[in-house]
């Protein structure tokens, strides 16, 4: 069986899917976009709506197959897709509810198919889906939803992962240097947990600069930056550097929470960390992870650590509060987490073949239930 770091899955695929990938346009209002459906044993697929101006159905597709192995390696009864619209999220909202608003009806048909919030969407966004077609997860809590990313459901378990994973890499969470690629929902919300746990933020990027400052970053100060429409490089302190050179931090922890690839055979030798915890989805190349296992450098994959917001998606779904979902993140990231670090530890593989392996197991034994195979 193949895996989703393949170099050309859209040419073949494989036994696990993608079972449909879909063009969708509508000229008149300008959309564009894809929809890959990768597979369904375990039900209705759940993945997030991707919008940036330079997505691809590559992308698309690796990031629907993420969600296959996320989804069953997490025990839910979904499986796994993802969809890209191409625009720049930053549009005028009139503009971008219209688009959105276009893409729902474009979806309506493809029933298998649950949207929820991803890079460049939110939860006003799938509020609209829902308005129009009856179907998405991370909705306002004003309609029912639990918004994942008001409450940091992904960064909350990536800080649980990297709480699980930190003494298999030797390191301490109290004072533990954390660096991240990406302050968004995901990143903000880990480094306000991770925070919580002892560790100290130390290096920080978004798409416009990063920053450094081995005292430690003032994390509401950067969330104030943020929220005024500024980047983290504008910062009053610390030394400001390039987004490359983020990668080459001393830290204790590093985490991309931002795009895919942000570890490759080009930059992963300037890491300067003890684990990496991948919050992003698809941050590290097959290449970096083999790289970063002879380095003896611990690394959390990315369907085990960041599945904390499908799995909060998925309770929603079923009608739960977000009490639940926070218990059913810390029960399930905690537990992969454990079990996919202990599996490369006895067998000595990296952990991303123990985690494939952890997910690949559950869904042959999801598919083996299907009449049609
Ligand atoms: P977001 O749009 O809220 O934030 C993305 C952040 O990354 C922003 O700070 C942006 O400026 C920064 N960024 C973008 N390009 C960058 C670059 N080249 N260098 C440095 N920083 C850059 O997105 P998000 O929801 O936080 O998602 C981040 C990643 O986590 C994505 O890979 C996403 O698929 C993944 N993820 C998100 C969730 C979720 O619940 N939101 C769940 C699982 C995985």
């Amino acid at each position: 069986m193949s895996t989703y770091r393949d170099s050309d899955p859209l040419a073949f695929g494989d036994d696990l899917g993608p079972e449909k990938i879909v063009y969708l346009r509508t000229p008149s209002v300008g959309l564009r976009a894809i929809v890959v459906i990768d597979n369904t044993a375990a039900g209705p697929a759940i993945g997030g709506t991707r919008m940036a101006p330079d997505v691809s159905a590559i992308e698309c597709f690796r990031l629907a197959r993420a969600m296959t192995l996320k989804n069953a390696t997490s025990g839910l009864r979904h499986g796994g897709a993802k969809s890209v619209i191409f625009g720049d999220p930053g549009m005028p909202t009139a503009q971008k509810e219209q688009l959105i608003r276009a893409f729902a009806t474009a979806i309506a048909p493809l029933e298998t198919y649950i949207p929820g919030p991803d890079m460049g969407t939110d939860e006003t966004a799938m509020g609209w889906v829902h308005d129009e077609i009856g179907r998405s997860v991370g909705l306002p809590a004003e309609i029912g939803g639990i918004p994942l990313d008001q409450i940091g459901a992904t960064g909350f378990g990536v800080a649980i992962a990297a709480e699980i994973a930190a003494p298999f890499a030797g390191v301490s969470l109290e004072g533990a240097r954390v660096v991240l690629q990406g302050f968004g929902a995901v990143g903000e919300h880990t480094a306000r947990f991770l925070e919580e746990k002892g560790a100290r933020l130390v290096g920080v990027a978004d798409i416009a600069g990063a920053v450094t400052d081995p005292e430690g970053l003032d994390i509401e100060a950067l969330a104030r930056l943020k929220k005024a429409g500024k980047s983290v490089a504008e910062y009053p302190r610390g030394r400001v550097l390039s987004n490359e050179s983020l990668v080459a931090v001393p830290c204790d922890i590093w985490i991309p929470a931002a795009r895919p690839d942000a570890l490759r055979g080009d930059n992963v030798a300037r890491l300067n960390c003890r684990l990496v915890v991948q919050g992003a989805n698809v941050p590290v190349t097959r290449e970096a992870e083999r790289f970063m296992f002879e380095r003896g450098i611990v690394s959390v994959p990315d369907f085990i650590a960041n599945a904390g917001g499908v799995i909060a998606a998925a309770v929603e779904y079923d009608g739960g509060v977000k009490s639940t979902a926070f218990a059913a993140i810390e029960e399930k990231v905690g537990g992969n987490t454990r079990v996919t670090l202990e599996r490369a530890r006895d067998l000595k593989i990296p952990p991303i073949d123990a985690g494939l392996s952890l997910a690949t197991d559950r869904l042959q034994k999801i598919m083996q239930l299907r009449r049609w195979r």
